[in-house]
């Protein structure tokens, strides 16, 4: 077997102190299970701009480039306001620089999780968006403000649908096989352009049930009965808004993680939270975002869905056992929270 090659991000404020929990979890996972790994850690974000001057140095990206996976915790904070060059920037450079069009977050509520929900359902909640992340409205051009008005221009071309489109029935396929489309077709052309695509794309996938919803009737099913989901496809304005929603009915932010990826080359895997910097240095992060981002690289680009199950599996015991941070409104820190995954990593062998 290969050796994974994995460049890992840091981050800035709690990025690092959750970073250092993941890789603690993917140690523990890997030993004696076939699984060899190199980590190249480099400068990104604010630690980028401290270190280099620049919020994705060249040898990161070059690191990234040549790796298997990227992981990443979060970057930014108010160290770097008002800087010429923000961490933020560099976010979108690499996404831009890997062709990360497809952003893919889980939404899910485990049993041991539940109690920590704000809303009750009736069926089980697992579902993932794929969210179109690099066309849309947040880079159509023409752009422009003037005195009396201000221009946006969501535009999408039929390539651009089609590959995403693929990715949210592929996922489907290793899921529960039904994707909804969410878009606003009763109002905008490019929606009807998705409709259509999405339609034709279909009749490749007769496994998949396939149906659509506007947006503001989604939103609304996202709270009333999440349970009714399985893939959530659709455009990049939607997908920012409806994601941070479904982050919301899980309990905690900490808790989440995502994966983005392009057509070849690496995926990266990070936290969907920001890097809370009231909370860094206090050694109370949640690492759950961190650690399910590992999991989620193990599955998806090293299909090691076994070792990702492990991880599942044990941090669901972490949290049935009641061993969580203070955002799930427990006592116990985050290297507390890191040792119990472990040992029920070890434990479960
Ligand atoms: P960004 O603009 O970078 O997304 P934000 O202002 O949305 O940042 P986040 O950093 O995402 O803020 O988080 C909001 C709050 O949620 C934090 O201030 C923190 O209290 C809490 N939070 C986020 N992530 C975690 C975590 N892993 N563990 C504990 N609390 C967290
Ligand atoms: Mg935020």
């Amino acid at each position: 077997m290969t050796t994974a090659q994995i460049t890992v991000l840091a981050g800035d404020y709690i990025g690092p102190e959750i970073m250092a929990a993941g890789l603690k979890v993917l140690a523990a996972v890997a030993e004696n299970q076939n699984f060899d790994y190199d980590l190249h850690e480099m400068p990104f974000g604010g630690a980028g701009v401290d270190q280099e001057g620049d919020p994705l140095p060249a040898e990161t990206l070059k690191s990234a480039q040549e790796s298997d996976a990227v992981l990443l915790a979060a970057i930014g904070g108010p160290k770097w306001d008002g800087a010429p060059k923000t961490p933020e920037k560099g976010l979108l450079a690499i996404r831009k620089a890997l062709n990360l069009f497809a952003n893919i977050r889980p939404t899910y509520i485990s049993p041991a999780m539940q109690q920590y929900s704000p809303i009750k359902n009736e069926k089980p909640v697992d579902f993932v968006i794929v969210r179109e992340l690099t066309s849309g409205v947040y880079f159509g051009t023409p752009r422009e403000t003037t005195a009396d008005y201000a221009l946006d221009t969501m535009r999408y071309t039929n390539e651009e649908i089609e590959r995403i489109t693929r990715v949210g029935f592929e996922m489907a396929m290793k899921r529960r096989k039904h994707v909804t489309l969410v878009d606003k077709a009763n109002v905008l052309d490019t929606s009807k352009l998705w409709r259509k695509i999405v339609a034709q794309i279909a009749t490749e996938y007769p496994e998949v049930t396939y149906d659509q919803s506007y947006v503001d009737a989604a939103s609304m099913k996202i709270i009333a009965d999440p349970g009714q989901f399985d893939v959530i496809l659709t455009e990049n304005l939607f997908g920012d808004i409806l994601s941070d929603e479904a982050a919301q009915i899980t309990g905690s932010l900490g808790t989440i993680p995502s994966m983005s990826r392009g057509t070849n080359g690496p995926s990266l895997y990070e936290p969907i939270h920001g890097s809370a910097p009231d909370i860094a240095g206090k050694g109370i992060a949640d690492p759950l975002s961190m650690v399910k981002s590992v999991a989620m690289m193990l599955a998806n680009s090293f299909d090691r869905q076994d070792l990702s199950d492990q991880i599942m599996a044990s941090v669901n015991k972490t949290i049935e056992d009641q061993i969580v941070t203070p955002d799930l409104g427990g006592h116990a820190n985050t290297a507390e929270v890191t040792a119990a995954i472990i040992k029920n990593i070890q434990e479960s062998r």
